[in-house]
């Protein structure tokens, strides 16, 4: 199968050929409904809601969770959300203000657990 992968605001994907622009409607077929393009790329964004810190990380999943959980153990109070093509779907801060999500993450990783203890042991 030749095109592109897209990401729908339903968190869906769909391959397209040629590659859609942001914002583009398309019919979601597991939906049956008409839904936003958010991007075509699925890219991972941090923004701290106590610096301005906001940083794109690509597809680079890892890569921005890592840095989002630095960020809050460096900065007490701040709170880092993880977006993925603009949603919100993780927040991570040194008070342990985190999601489900995190831990779930942190489940598939479990390299990573020794020296996320600080956040883990706040949940
Ligand atoms: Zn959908
Ligand atoms: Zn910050």
């Amino acid at each position: 199968m030749s095109g592109v992968p897209a990401l729908l605001d339903c968190y869906h994907t769909m391959i397209f050929d040629p590659q859609p622009h942001e914002g583009d409607e398309v019919y979601c077929r597991q939906c049956g409904d008409y839904r936003t393009v958010t991007s075509a790329h699925a890219s991972w964004t941090l923004r701290c809601s106590a610096c301005p810190l906001a940083r794109g990380y690509g597809a680079d999943e890892h890569e921005a969770r890592r840095r989002a959980i630095r960020h809050a153990n460096k900065f007490p109070g701040h709170v880092v959300r993880i977006r993925k093509a603009g949603h919100v779907v993780g927040k991570v801060s040194a008070s342990g203000e985190s999601t489900t999500d995190l831990l779930e993450w942190l489940k598939d990783h479990p390299n990573h657990q020794s020296g996320l203890r600080s956040i883990v042991t706040k949940l």
